[in-house]
């Protein structure tokens, strides 16, 4: 297959299940009986919890040691547990073929992206996933994100360095592959302060070929979640290409991350030197969320970047971008907006609005409580009603 059908040249494709597939699977389903399901990580309880104010099934494909978790929050308890004890049991002939059974559109959250693998998604993964799968195979990989933001959608990313060409005095930030959440990322001065860090790794060959090197953006970081909906043609925010409205663009929230330790080292009243001399590294891992409104006056410029997302996906990859996605941010000193990351599924960040964020309230009503899980839920449930699931799952 070609390289405009979303996928990275023959090896890829030759193993992918064509999407006519998925679609055929999905007329087998009974379309009143829909189950969603989720994998027990990242954001299963908001995804089960927003179904189940839908009025939907829903499963869990659960590790049995997380259990007692999820059963522990009773309006986000599943109807159904399905057991597996690895990350790769997601996709056994047994689990497929008992979601198909069911009836199940499965919701990919972050730890698909990051346990599974996006490419083992689109070889194996039969039962039909809400969304677009190609979209998330090009979340995982830093070199597509930037050919669909910076070179297709217009956005503008910090500035991307080669380590051989690193010009000392410039600060950059040393990235990792994978949607781990900034774990092991590291900030750079130098070539040789890079190389004695990544040397001190002792790095996989391949861990070593999927490094970025980015641009320091000194900013304020704000992370946008987005819904597009193919299925709404009416409403306000339509996209439209050719003059034609395709679908429309929601604005449900924003988050920033609380990441450990990097926000909170100045409370050290350390300098960089006697910290290092402490043992403490900076670290960008995510460990939670906290909400955040923008200043009003910048919001036209969030959803433009939106828009020429969408757009963009639609001219790269077939069906383009379907469901939730988040643009990562920055907005600089003189308001300028950086765009960083795209996740192309639903992020950790909604989880902090089950009822619903100031902006999903502003758009749907405050009695809607419209979370990105129920939103999810409230678009599988209308392509079911109205026979248009093929749209929403591509
Ligand atoms: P990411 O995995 O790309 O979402 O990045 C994880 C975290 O690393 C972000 O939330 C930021 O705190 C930090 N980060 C990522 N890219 C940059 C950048 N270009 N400049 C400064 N900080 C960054």
């Amino acid at each position: 297959m070609a390289m405009s059908d979303g996928c990275n040249g023959a090896d890829l494709c030759e193993y992918r299940i064509p999407t006519e597939k998925i679609h055929e699977t999905l007329e087998s389903y009974d379309r009143k009986n829909i189950t969603v399901v989720t994998a027990a990580s990242h954001s299963a309880l908001q995804i089960i919890h927003g179904a189940k104010k839908e009025k939907l099934k829903t499963a869990l494909v659960c590790d049995p040691k997380r259990e007692k978790l999820y059963k522990s929050f009773h309006a986000s308890k599943p109807d159904k547990f399905i057991y597996i004890d690895k990350w790769s049991d997601f996709l056994s002939a047994d689990v497929q073929g008992e979601l198909i059974e069911m009836n199940a559109v499965v919701v990919p959250h972050g730890s698909f992206v990051e346990y599974i693998k996006p490419e083992n998604l689109l070889s194996d993964c039969y039962a039909p996933q809400f969304g677009n799968r190609h979209t998330l195979y090009w979340e995982a990989d830093r070199q597509k994100q930037r050919t669909w933001l910076e070179g297709k959608a217009g956005l503008k990313m910090p500035k991307q360095y080669k380590l051989d060409a690193f010009e000392d005095g410039k600060l950059a930030i040393v990235k990792f592959g994978g949607a781990k959440g900034g774990q092991g990322f590291f900030k750079i001065k130098s070539k040789d302060e890079a190389d004695r860090i990544l040397d001190e790794m002792n790095l996989h060959e391949n861990e070593r070929a999927k490094i970025t090197i980015q641009e320091y953006i000194a900013g304020s970081r704000y992370y946008h979640h987005f819904f597009y909906s193919p299925l709404d043609k009416k409403k306000e925010w339509q996209v439209e290409v050719e003059g034609k409205k395709v679908g429309r663009l929601e604005l449900n929230g924003m988050d920033r991350r609380d990441e450990t330790n990097v926000d909170d080292l100045h409370r050290t009243g350390l300098n960089p030197t006697e910290m290092k001399k402490a043992g403490i590294k900076p670290s960008y891992t995510v460990c939670g969320n906290i909400p955040l409104v923008m200043r009003e006056s910048l919001l036209p410029k969030v959803f433009e970047m939106g828009e020429k997302t969408v757009k963009a996906s639609l001219e790269l990859f077939p069906g383009g971008m379907i469901g939730p996605f988040c643009l990562e941010t920055f907005v600089t000193s003189d308001l300028d907006h950086i765009v960083f990351e795209i996740s192309t599924r639903i992020v950790a960040g909604t989880n902090i609005y089950p009822q619903g964020s100031p902006y999903a309230d502003y758009d749907w009503g405050e009695k809607a409580e419209m979370s990105m899980g129920r939103r999810i839920a409230r678009e599988i449930k209308l392509a079911a009603r109205a026979n248009r699931l093929k749209e929403v799952i591509v």
